[in-house]
C-alpha cells in the first residue's frame, strides 16, 4: 500500500477550505481543489483554452453541451486522491476522463460537477529486460503505440490511434488479439486510486479481487486507474490494409466473413469489418452502402489467408507492408474520424457456427436504414470476431479476465449511431429509442458476454458477465458507502 495524502487533506479541511452549503457542491469542490492542488492544475474558466479543449475533446459531440464547474489536470496518483477526497466532502458530482471516447452520456462527461482530465498524466516506460511496459492513463493509444515501437514492441490496446486508455479496463480489443487475448489480459500490475482516495497497487497478489474487477470490467466503477503495468508484445511490420467495396458486393463479403470466422487457422490474422450507410437515397437496393474490411496480418507474408476477400471485386486496395503504427492509422484519417459526431454505440453477441444471427443482425439494421433515411448522417455495422485462440490465450493469463470468455468463436456487433446535429430532444429520443428496438430485436446469444467497450448506457454489459455476482461484491468492497455509484456515470451494479 502507498502512503496517501489522507491526513495531509484532513489537516488542510480543517484549516478553513470551503464546505460552504451557499456554493452549489461542484462550486464548492472546485474552491476547494484550487486551493489544494492550485491555480495550474485546475481551471473554473469555461474561456480558457484548456478548459474548452477538454470539453470539446470528445468523440461523442453532445458530451461537449455539458459544462463542468471545473476541470483538474492532476499530474499524480496523489493528485488524484486529493481530487477525490475534495469531491466527497463537497458532495458533487464528478467525471474521470482519458481518451474521451465513450459515447455514454456522463461515463466520461459531467455537468455542474468536477471533471478529473487525466490527460496530463503520460508517463511511459519499457523495460527490455523484463519486456514490462507501463503507462500513465493519459496517453491516446496511438502516442503509446508509437513509443513502443522505437523498442521493437508494443502494448495491446484498440484498432484506431485516438482512443484512450479506458479502452483497456474495458477489455480492449486490438488487431493482436487473437494471438495475445484482450489489452486487459496483459495487465500485470495496476496502481488504483480507490474511492476513499486511498491509493494501492492492484495485481494477483494484492488486491487481487480489484485486479480482476479492473480487467474487462470498464473504468471508473472500483477507482481510477493511475498507471499500468503490462506484458509487451514483440512487432514487426505487419502485411495489412483496407479493402473497399460498394454495394453490390455486401452479400459476398458476408460469405467471406464468416468463412473467416469459422476457419481461419492462424492467429496471426486478423479482421474488423465495418458495413457503412450514407443518408442517401437506397431505392432498396442497398445503393447507400459500403465495406470497409481491415485485414491485418501480423508478419511480412499473408499467404493465402485473405484470398476469400481478395478475390471480390473491389473498389481500392491497401494491402501492403506496414508498420504498426501506420496500421493503426488506417484508413486514411478523415475515414477514421468520420463518424466523430453526435453518435452513440450498441452491441450485440453472436455465435458463428449453426447460428446465422449475426445475418439476420445485419438484415434488421439495413431495413432499418432503410425505413429511417432523414434519421442518420452515418450508420456503422462492425463485425468484430472473437476467435477460439483470443479465448484460449485470454484464459491462460491470470485466470482469464472479468468476462471469463467462453470458448470462442462468436462474434461481438458493434453499431454505431450518427445522428444529425441539432435534432430536437423529442425526435432523437424517438430515434435512439427506435434503433435500439431494431438492435433488442434481434437478440443476443446465451452465456455470451457483451463488450463493454462498445455496449450502449442501457445495455448493462456486466449483467451479462458469469462473473456478475462477484463484480457486484468487488464494487461493495471498494466503494462502501457508493460514492462513485452515486456521484459519477457509469454501468450500474444494482
Ligand atoms: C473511433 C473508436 C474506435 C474504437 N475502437 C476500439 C477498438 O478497436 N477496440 C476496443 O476495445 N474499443 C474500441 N473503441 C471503444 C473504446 O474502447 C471505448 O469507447 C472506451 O471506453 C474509450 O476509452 P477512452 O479512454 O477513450 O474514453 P473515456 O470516455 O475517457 O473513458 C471511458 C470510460 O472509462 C473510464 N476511465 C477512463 N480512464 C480511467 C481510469 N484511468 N480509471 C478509471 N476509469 C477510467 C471513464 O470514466 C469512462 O467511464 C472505439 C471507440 C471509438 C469511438
Amino acid at each position: 500500500m502507498i502512503t496517501t495524502s489522507l491526513v495531509l487533506i484532513g489537516i488542510q479541511f480543517y484549516c478553513g477550505i470551503s464546505t460552504a452549503t451557499t456554493l452549489t457542491s461542484g462550486a464548492t469542490a472546485c474552491t476547494n481543489l484550487t486551493t489544494l492542488l492550485g491555480l495550474g492544475k485546475v481551471s473554473s474558466n469555461p474561456l480558457d483554452l484548456r478548459y474548452i479543449a477538454s470539453r470539446e475533446d470528445y468523440w461523442n459531440g453532445l458530451q461537449s453541451v455539458y459544462q463542468p464547474s471545473c476541470i483538474v489536470y492532476p499530474v499524480s496518483a496523489q493528485d488524484v486522491s486529493i481530487a477525490l477526497q475534495a469531491i466527497r466532502v463537497s458532495g458533487s458530482r464528478f467525471a474521470v476522463k482519458a481518451g474521451g471516447h465513450n459515447t455514454n452520456n456522463f461515463f466520461s462527461s459531467v455537468d455542474n460537477g468536477v471533471l478529473i482530465d487525466l490527460g496530463s498524466m503520460n508517463g511511459k516506460s519499457h523495460n527490455s529486460s523484463s519486456t514490462l511496459a507501463t503507462y500513465e492513463p493519459g496517453s491516446t493509444f496511438g502516442e503509446l503505440y508509437d513509443y513502443y515501437a522505437q523498442f521493437g514492441r508494443t502494448v495491446l490496446g484498440p484498432t484506431l490511434a485516438g482512443v484512450g486508455t479506458g479502452a483497456a479496463l474495458g477489455g480492449g480489443l486490438s488487431y493482436l488479439s487473437p494471438q495475445y487475448g484482450m489489452a486487459c489480459d496483459d495487465f500485470r500490475e495496476l496502481e488504483v486510486v480507490l474511492p476513499s482516495g486511498e491509493i494501492v497497487i492492484a495485481s494477483p497478489e494484492s488486491y487481487a479481487d480489484l485486479f480482476f474487477g479492473l480487467r474487462g470490467g470498464g473504468g471508473n466503477a472500483y477507482g481510477v486507474v493511475t498507471k499500468y503495468t503490462v506484458q509487451s508484445r514483440p512487432i514487426g511490420r505487419l502485411y495489412a490494409g483496407n479493402l473497399v467495396y460498394l454495394f453490390e458486393q455486401n452479400d459476398a463479403v458476408v460469405d467471406a466473413i464468416q468463412a473467416f470466422m469459422q476457419y481461419n487457422p492462424d492467429p496471426k490474422a486478423s479482421i474488423v469489418a465495418t458495413y457503412l450507410k450514407l443518408p442517401t437515397p437506397d431505392l432498396d437496393l442497398n445503393l447507400d452502402e459500403a465495406i470497409l474490411m481491415f485485414l491485418v496480418y501480423d508478419g511480412p507474408d499473408a499467404g493465402d489467408l485473405f484470398k476469400n476477400f481478395t478475390s471480390i471485386p473491389y473498389l481500392l486496395n491497401t494491402m501492403s507492408l506496414k508498420t504498426y503504427p501506420e496500421v493503426i492509422n488506417m484508413p486514411i484519417p478523415f475515414l477514421a474520424e468520420l463518424t466523430r459526431g453526435d453518435n452513440i454505440f450498441r452491441v450485440g453477441v453472436h455465435r458463428v457456427i449453426d447460428d446465422d444471427s449475426h445475418e439476420r443482425a445485419i438484415g434488421a439494421w439495413r431495413d432499418w436504414a432503410e425505413t429511417n433515411k432523414g434519421a442518420y448522417e452515418l450508420l456503422t455495422f462492425d463485425y468484430e470476431p472473437v476467435p477460439k485462440s483470443l479465448t484460449d490465450a485470454s484464459n491462460a493469463q491470470n485466470g482469464g479476465n472479468a468476462m471469463q470468455m467462453p470458448d470462442g468463436p462468436w462474434v461481438w456487433i458493434s453499431y454505431i449511431l450518427e445522428t444529425p446535429q441539432g435534432m430536437s430532444q423529442a425526435d432523437y429520443d424517438a430515434v435512439q429509442a427506435s434503433f435500439a428496438k431494431m438492435v433488442d430485436s434481434v437478440g443476443n446469444a446465451g452465456g455470451l458476454p457483451l463488450f463493454v467497450n462498445d455496449a450502449g448506457f442501457d445495455q448493462n454489459p456486466l449483467a451479462t458477465f458469469s462473473t456478475y455476482s462477484e463484480l457486484q461484491q468487488i464494487k461493495a468492497k471498494y466503494d462502501p458507502d457508493g460514492f462513485f455509484a452515486q456521484k459519477t456515470g457509469g454501468w450500474s451494479f444494482a
